[in-house]
């Protein structure tokens, strides 16, 4: 897929990148920025794009497409996931890349953004196809990242195992040991205790803060959180302890509502039972004195006051926002809002705290590791948990008050904020680098 110039400004035939950078020329257009700056963080500093050679499992050989995108280092080393998947392209790794950067800034963290990935079906592979093509990929991006240039982490079908493999085979090249050169390393080597929950105590920190500055009581509110993966259920756990009520709960099995609340520490025992067999899944949760909605789609739209979209992109969008009842929605997923949806909710004066800065706890959560990891020293978890409470809490106040000065929505405000951060200190450095 080919670039454009159109007035200047890069367009692309990708939907992701294309997407990104309209957002991005949106609030540099609202801020006066710099023609100079639009132009250099319009394009990522660097993009490697590599073949990954796999001896599969009956001997012949296959070659995947793999990518690594640095969008922006001006900050700090980049950071941002590898995703296994069946359609990643380069493009894609650069729009992803670019919303890293913007993050990584809002996030008040010392990092740029980047994205990589590599094109495969990650269900079709083996193992051990895949622990060649993990160990072969990490070999050949092996010159640009490190601890210091670019920290990757796991995104789509990636986890702690290809960390691990990543890792290991870069150390062994280098001839030492390395554990800050990603993050999301499982907890017993080298990971960070707490990050399970991060995403979702980032989240439920931006609804604690919304309800002081609304001066609303948490044991009155109702909540709705639509999946319950680990964003979502940590998200619900972490409110009902805080005092709110939970009245549904949704993930691919269904919508299960319960006006006087749920009993969130028992879905918690569901998603556990047989998971190895059916997944982790709610499924048989109606038992628990809930009614099962008939669609998945249905916690959107139950009364409540806040609502947590935590499950996929797309959800609230020009069919369904008018049906939204929440006067609050705390986006966990990334883009569960379209434009179109988004439109409909201010429309309706609704207040949309938006997913680049209500789930950066899973980012924040990341550098906590990445710092650990550079001192050789393990934090308490409580240590992590406390620190992440008050830098969630002071981004989201921060972007709160300027929304309120300037009388934008929350992600407007977050933009400006986010790119500000990041061309003042390109503008400081200067070009040449
Ligand atoms: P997950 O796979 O653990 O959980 C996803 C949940 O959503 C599952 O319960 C699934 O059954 C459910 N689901 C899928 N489609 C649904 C639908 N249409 N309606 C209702 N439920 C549905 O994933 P996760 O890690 O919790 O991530 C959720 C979202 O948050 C994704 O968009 C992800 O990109 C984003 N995110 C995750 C993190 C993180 O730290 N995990 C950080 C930032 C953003």
């Amino acid at each position: 897929m080919a670039d454009r110039i159109v007035d200047g400004r890069r367009r692309s035939d990708n939907l992701i990148l294309d997407t990104a950078l309209r957002d991005f020329y949106g609030a540099a257009d609202e801020m006066h920025l710099d023609e100079g700056l639009i132009s250099i963080l319009s394009y990522p500093e660097r993009r490697v794009d590599v073949s990954v050679p796999v001896e599969m499992e009956d001997g012949h050989v296959k070659v995947f497409k793999g990518y690594r995108v640095q969008h922006s280092t001006a900050l700090g080393p980049s950071k941002g996931g590898i995703r296994y998947s069946a359609d990643v392209t380069g493009a894609d790794c650069e729009g992803l890349a670019m919303l890293m950067t913007w993050k990584c800034s809002l996030g008040g963290i010392p990092y740029g953004g980047g994205k990589g990935g590599i094109c495969c079906d990650p269900t079709a592979l083996t193992m051990r196809e895949k622990e060649r093509m993990s160990r072969t990929f990490g070999a050949r991006i092996a010159p640009i990242i490190g601890r210091w240039n670019d920290v990757p982490a796991p995104d789509m079908y990636t986890g702690g195992q290809e960390m691990v493999w990543i890792m290991d085979t870069i150390c062994k090249m280098v001839g030492h040991f390395e554990p800050a050169m990603l993050t999301g390393k499982p907890v017993d080597y080298w990971g960070a205790k707490g990050r399970t929950e991060a995403t979702g105590r980032g989240l439920a920190t931006c609804g604690l803060e919304l309800m002081k500055l609304k001066g609303l009581d948490p044991s009155k509110m109702k909540i709705a959180v639509q999946g319950f993966g680990n964003v979502g259920s940590y998200t619900a756990l972490l409110l009902k302890q805080a005092g709110a009520t939970i009245v549904a709960i949704s993930d691919t099995t269904g919508t299960y509502y319960n006006p006087n609340g749920i009993n969130v520490e028992k879905a918690f025992e569901y998603l556990d039972r047989d998971a190895k067999k059916r997944g982790r899944k709610l499924s048989g949760f109606e038992k628990e004195g809930c009614e099962k909605l008939d669609s998945v789609n249905d916690a959107l739209f139950v009364d409540c006051d806040f609502l947590f979209p935590c499950a996929v992109q797309g959800v609230i969008n020009e069919n369904s926002a008018n049906k939204v009842k929440a006067k609050y929605v705390i986006e966990g997923a990334n883009s569960p809002t379209t434009p179109e949806g988004e439109i409909i909710l201010n429309d309706a004066g609704k207040i949309v705290v938006p997913d680049f800065l209500a789930n950066a706890g899973g980012v924040i959560g990341s550098y906590f590791e990445w710092a650990q990891n550079l001192q050789g020293f393990s934090w308490t978890e409580e240590d992590y948990n406390k620190r992440l409470v008050s830098l969630m809490a002071e981004n989201f106040n921060k972007v709160w008050a300027y929304a309120m000065d300037k009388k934008v929505t929350m992600r407007r405000s977050a933009y400006i904020a986010a790119i500000k951060r990041v061309s003042d200190i390109v503008a400081l450095r200067g070009v040449y680098l």
